[in-house]
Order: structure tokens, then sequence, then C-alpha cells
């Protein structure tokens, strides 16, 4: 097992922008690390380039301790899992497991070994003398894996492994893969534009905009310190709303009325004039179910719609913003592939609310939760 170092790594196709620019990421021993963004930030060419399947045009790329920009894939004892999982339909289980030690020419005994290691550890035992056209997606998945596990790769290399199939599958899926990469503690890399699965498999998650890594952090720093808009605007799900607002004293003005936030973030966006402020559906709350509504951090706001779902209601609630915020807005929304970012507030309040579309709702913000964004740079102010 090998730690992945990828230092200031460049790929140019032809001589428009770079599809990857100046890209550097740390992957340690075992570590599981998620490439993720919309389609088109880059991040298949990076996995490619790691396994060799593409050109460094600049930077370094080492495995273990030897940098290996010049070394052909099959040199590099890396093991690419495809999302068709490239199984030998015609072989058994046993024999698709066992194909890259065929290929080396290893002696049976040395094959049934591996292959009978590699198949308990993924508990495909009772499966070998199958054809895969006979399992089911997720032992299919494990198959693969399993070749990768006899030819004791270096690293797992996934590239949107779950995309074709259906929702209830991928779940499934999902929860298999982390669970053995875990189990086996061989260093991951996996590609993927599902924010879900980027932040419930990763030890720690990429995130990619046009060729340039945005931000790299663990799950949870992503969702509570997003760094810029466009992380904050892709992690999360419902996503975050995005509102005009400014700060007088240690208030926040908001198109609804105004919210407390204290000295120390107030300070951070104070004299800044029109900025984005960026508080998730989750932080409100119907303040009429608590007895928080006395707190400052209240307002009423006109419902326009809602929709029950049980345990959480969304509700919906129009707002205005001067055209500068909207404009900004229909950028962020562009570079995120209209990842379903809302131009107006959507708040997640607990199903026993009794908020009823086109009443006004009195509703309550979690203030330490709002953070404050620069509406040029993007940068997150707080
Ligand atoms: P997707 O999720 O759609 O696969 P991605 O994030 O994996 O997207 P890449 O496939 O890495 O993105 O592509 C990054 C950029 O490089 C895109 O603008 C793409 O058009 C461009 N690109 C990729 N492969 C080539 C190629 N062989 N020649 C020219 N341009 C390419």
């Amino acid at each position: 097992m090998s730690a992945i170092k990828l230092k200031n790594i460049v790929k140019r196709y032809g001589d428009g922008f770079p599809a990857v620019n100046d890209v550097s990421i740390d992957i340690a021993d075992g570590e599981f690390v998620i490439l993720v963004g919309p389609s088109g930030c880059g991040k298949s060419t990076l996995l490619r380039m790691i396994v060799g399947l593409e050109d460094i045009t600049d930077g370094e790329l080492s495995i273990g301790e030897k940098v290996v920009n010049d070394l052909p894939p099959r040199e590099r004892n890396l093991a690419m899992v495809f999302q068709n999982y490239a199984l030998y339909p015609h072989l058994s289980v046993y024999e698709n497991i066992a194909f890259p030690l065929r290929l080396a020419k290893a002696p049976d005994d040395e094959v049934d070994t591996k292959v009978r290691e590699a198949s308990a550890t993924l508990e495909l035992d009772e499966h070998l003398e199958r054809k895969p056209g006979n399992l089911s997606g997720g032992q299919r998945q494990r198959v693969a894996m399993g070749r990768a596990i006899v030819r004791e790769a270096d690293a797992f290399l996934f590239d949107e492994p779950l995309s074709n199939l259906d929702a209830k599958l991928r779940g499934q899926m999902r929860t298999e893969i982390a669970r053995l990469q875990k189990k086996l503690g061989i260093t991951t890399v996996y590609v993927t534009h599902d924010q879900t699965e980027a932040m419930t498999l990763g030890d720690r998650v990429a995130v990619l905009k046009k060729g340039v890594l945005q931000q790299l952090a663990t799950p949870r720093e992503l969702y509570e310190n997003p760094g810029n808009l466009f992380v904050a605007g892709f992690i999360g799900s419902p996503p975050m709303n995005f509102l005009p607002a400014e700060v007088e004293g240690t208030q926040l003005k908001l198109p609804f009325g105004t919210v407390e936030i204290g000295e120390e973030k107030a300070a951070k966006g104070r004299d800044k004039g029109l900025l984005i402020a960026g508080i998730r559906p989750e932080h409100f709350e119907d303040a009429s179910l608590s007895d928080k509504a006395s707190d400052g951090s209240t307002f009423s706001a006109p419902v326009d719609f809602v929709e029950w779902l049980g345990h959480e209601t969304y509700a919906y609630v129009p707002f205005e913003a001067p055209a500068e915020v909207k404009e900004r807005l229909a950028e962020l929304e562009k570079d995120l592939d209209g990842e379903g970012l809302r131009t107006q507030l959507v708040v997640s309040l607990d199903g026993a609310t009794t908020i009823k579309q086109g009443e006004d709702a009195k509703l309550w913000v979690d203030a330490s939760k709002i953070h404050l964004f620069d509406p040029s740079s993007g940068e997150n102010l707080t």
C-alpha cells in the first residue's frame, strides 16, 4: 500500500485553458479520498493521470516514495475499478478474480490461496462457480474489487462506479465500498459528481471547479466551514440558501428582517457593503414550536409553498434581491451545473410544524451557523 502525492499537477489538452490546473493533494497511505465536482471539472482527467492513462503536462506525481510521471500504467501497480466492472462474462467468479494471477503465470496453489482469501474477505465464497451474468450489481462490484485485491495493488481507483445503478442499489453499494475500504485499509481515490457519495465515503473530499481545487477537507469541515460560495452551494441537500445581506453594528440585515450575529462574526462583514449570507435550510426552525422566539433571531416570512415529507417539512419563501446579487447567484448556478440552487429561501422544519401556504410563518434562525461571503471573490469571510 502507498501514499499518493500530487504536486502542482497540470493537464492541458491543446492550448485551451487547463483541464487540471495546479492541483496539489497528499493522499496518505490507507486514506479514502474523493474527487468531486460538476461535469467537466477535471476529476476524471486527474484520476486518469494517476493511473497513467493520460500524460501529465506539468507537476509531479509520486506513489510511495517514487515519482511516476513517466511510468507506464502496468508498472504503477494501481487497480482501477471501472463503472462496468470489466468482468469477463464467460469466466466464473473464481477465474475472474484469478485473472491477474493467471496473466502473471502464478502457480495454481498460489492462485487458489489468494482467490479463496479474497473471496472470504469479500463474502463471495458461495458464488465462486457462478458467472458474472448471474450476480447482483453489488456482487459484481465485489468481484471487480477481488481482482484488485489478489493483485496486491498499492491503491484502488474508482471512476463513478455507481453512476448507472438505481438509487436503492447505489445506497447499498456505497455502504459496501466504505465498509470494504476500511476493512482492507487500502489507499483509495474515488471520482464522483454526487455530493452524497462524496460526503459519506471519503475520509477527505477534494472539491474541484474548472480544473482548480476549491477545498480539500473532511466531509464535516466542508459542511461546517465551506471555503467559498461554490463549495457551500455544492455540499448539502437541499442546498444552502444565499441571501443578500448587510452588517450593521452586530446585526445582519436580511430580506426578511434583522438577525443578531454577535460582534465576532459581525466584525468580519462590517463596512464591506452588500454581502451574500449563506444559511442552510436545516438551520431554521418554526419559532412557534420552540421557546427560542425571544432571542433576537426570529422573523416573520410569507410562505409561498409547503412540502410535507413526514419527519420534516420544507417551506419556500420568495425574496427580492438586488440585481448584482441575482447576477452573482446566476453565475454560481452555472458553475454548479444547475445543481438545484434556488432563488427562493428554503427552510427545513420539524414535521410537526403547522405552517401553511399563503400565511406568514415565524421562523427562528441559528445565527451561529450563518456564513458571510464576499460577493465578488466568493470567499467565506466568517
Ligand atoms: P465528467 O463528470 O463529465 O466526466 P470530469 O469532471 O470528469 O467530467 P474531465 O472528463 O476530466 O471532467 O474533463 C475536464 C475537461 O477536459 C473538460 O473540459 C473536457 O472537455 C476536457 N477534456 C477531457 N478529455 C479531453 C480530451 N481527450 N481532449 C480534449 N479535451 C478533453
